[in-house]
């Protein structure tokens, strides 16, 4: 029986594990405080991520739900507002609505 030497040990630390995880580092935190795991690529722990999802989720709904029908105060003319802000059809209406809002202050200005 001969001894065994020590070039013919298997080489333990190779061994098989499969493809290791990126390691992106301990010590980060989320913005809610709870530690990130080294291998979370990303900014937030996993139920801030869930939390960001719905979020997004919802603001989608809300879009959706800003595209209402609007009518145009200068021509009349029905038109789909992509956000909630938007007044008049077009520039050229909104342009108007300026001019016009121009003209009253104008005149206000001229009768005290
Ligand atoms: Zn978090
Ligand atoms: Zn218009």
């Amino acid at each position: 029986m001969s001894p065994v030497l020590h070039s013919e040990l298997p080489h333990l630390v190779e061994m098989d594990t499969g493809p290791a995880p990126h390691d992106y580092g301990t010590g980060r935190r989320c913005s809610c405080g709870t530690k990130l795991s080294r291998y979370n690529p990303g900014p937030l722990c996993w139920r801030c991520e869930r939390a960001q999802l719905t979020a997004d989720a919802k603001a989608q709904v809300r879009a959706v739900e800003a595209k209402r029908e609007h009518v145009c105060p200068v021509c009349a003319r029905k038109f789909t507002a992509s956000h909630g802000q938007v007044r008049y059809c077009s520039d050229h209406c909104r342009r108007i609505a300026r001019w016009k809002r121009e003209q009253e202050s104008r005149r206000k200005r001229r009768t005290p």
